[in-house]
């Protein structure tokens, strides 16, 4: 195969790196691409899709490398790693922040907040914000500001012909409709981001919550708590929290959150948590800089793991609480070293846009449920496989949807789960700016 007609740094697996480079953070998935093109600027971008579809190699677009079933990466095709093209350009006189296509979340964070501009992303630092924001975009200030892609203006995206196009909500508006929540890698190659700066935040409390050693009856409450706190909560505050079996620590349950508000106030607003016995709450008043840092901080470099997560819109009962926490009270899958139930809290703001305002469906859902296995390595993939899809259909048979943040590769009829009713729309879209279905991975939109 002939790469020279490719511009950027061009990776084969004659490269002493390739191993490593080819692999994304789940290292649960391994994938074997024939070359990995990292582009530089969006000429390089343009130069690798006019290339494969020449060489007719299938593409896959890299940025963070974080989707869980490592969709950014494929057997035999040419992968496109934006990474490096990752500018920010903050400008205050007209209230927005351009980025470039391949920036992580921790970039973004660092630079905006040392303007005290707070961003609506992840937890996590090397999450690509592109890959972030067509999943919609979780985060713990969600519920104040709305998902990642509710405060997104413009994008740039390099198409199937490697032509530069704009969408925003005047110029290809469909498609920037669909870019807010149908999933990245369908469209294009995002090249550029822009932002609506949100208002500065001086200071925010930043909290957890620890129940070490949680009896079964305080996973009980804690869920219970959970689940009537989150659809009355003040929009000021959102967590991410979770009843975990670990390998070293036991049974707990812990949460970690973000507040707009003072320490008192955060305080107050946790009373029905730091009643169930046990409670140890950790909660400081700081810069949002300094906030962020913590909350970005514990991440690995690299791990195996499975996990889904769905969307929940109603309360549990005793028996469906009992069945869910039974599922983290059974012993671990082999190899497992840890298990966990997690809930992302959503409301406040994500719910004030609605369902067909962009592709991202799930709008009124309370929170997202996910279960998830980590393991040592790969000897034990099929046990820790085989656990979370013996668990799977009861998820499912409590929850409405898929987050297509968080990708399950078994999902029969993904489509449907991921978009719910606006799949037809979507699919719609995906025919006018892909007609030949160029970019396309195993849970792509098809038409
Ligand atoms: C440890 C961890 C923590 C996470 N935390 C959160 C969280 O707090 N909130 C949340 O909502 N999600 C979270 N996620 C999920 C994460 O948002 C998604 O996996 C997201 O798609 C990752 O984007 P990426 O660019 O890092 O991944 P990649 O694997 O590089 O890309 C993800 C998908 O987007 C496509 N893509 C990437 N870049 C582009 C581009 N420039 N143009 C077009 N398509 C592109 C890829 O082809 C792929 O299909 C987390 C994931 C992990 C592993």
């Amino acid at each position: 195969m002939d790469f020279c007609d490719l511009s950027g740094k061009v990776v084969t697996k004659n490269n002493i790196n390739y191993d490593e480079l080819r692999q994304v953070l789940n290292r649960s998935i391994q994938n074997f691409p024939i070359a990995i093109v990292y582009c530089y600027n969006y000429d390089d971008v343009s130069n690798a899709i006019v290339w494969a579809r020449k060489n007719d190699i299938s593409l896959r677009i890299r940025s963070g490398g974080h989707n869980y079933q490592g969709f950014s990466v494929g057997n035999t095709t040419l992968v496109i790693d934006i990474s490096n093209i990752n500018y920010i350009d903050i400008n205050e006189e007209n209230n927005y922040v351009k980025v470039g296509g391949g920036i992580k979340s921790s970039k973004i964070y660092k630079e905006l907040s040392s303007y005290n501009y707070p961003f609506p992303g992840g937890t996590c630092p090397n999450v690509g914000v592109s890959g972030f924001i067509t999943g919609g975009g979780w985060g713990l200030s969600s519920r104040k500001f709305g998902l990642g892609c509710d405060s997104l203006i413009e994008v740039e995206i390099i198409n199937y012909q490697g032509r530069l196009i704009k969408s925003n909500k005047f110029v290809n508006d469909d498609l920037f409709w669909a870019i807010k929540g149908s999933g990245g890698g369908n469209y294009g190659v995002i090249v550029s981001m822009t932002f609506s700066l949100l208002p500065k935040v001086d200071k925010v409390s930043l909290f957890s919550l620890y129940y070490p050693h949680a009896s079964r009856n305080t996973q009980f409450e804690f869920f219970n708590t959970w689940q009537n706190w989150i659809i009355t909560a003040s929009n000021d505050i959102n967590m991410r929290c979770g009843i975990y079996n670990d390998l070293t620590d036991g049974i707990y349950v812990s949460a970690l959150g973000l507040s707009y508000n003072d320490e008192i106030t955060t305080t107050k607003n946790l009373e029905d948590f730091l009643n169930i016995k046990g409670c140890i709450l950790n909660i400081e008043n700081i810069p949002l800089f300094e906030a962020l840092q913590k909350i970005q901080h514990s991440y690995p470099d690299y791990e195996y793991f499975k996990s889904a997560g769905r969307f929940v819109y109603k309360n549990y009962d005793t028996y469906e609480i009992n069945h869910l926490l039974s599922i983290i009270n059974d012993s671990r899958p082999y190899g497992s070293y840890l298990t966990a139930l997690n809930m992302y809290g959503l409301g406040g703001n994500i719910s004030k846009t609605k369902n067909n305002d962009s592709a991202y469906y799930y709008r009124n859902a309370h929170y997202i449920l996910s279960l998830q296995t980590k393991f040592e390595s790969n000897d034990y993939l099929i046990s820790n496989t085989n656990w979370l899809s013996n668990h799977y259909d009861y998820l499912s048979s409590l929850t409405y949807g898929n987050y297509i943040n968080f990708p399950y590769y078994p999902l029969k009829d993904y489509e449907k789960e991921y978009y719910g009713y606006n799949l037809d729309k979507i699919r719609k879209i995906k025919e006018k700016y892909d007609p030949y279905c160029f970019f396309n991975f195993p849970q792509s939109v098809t038409f």
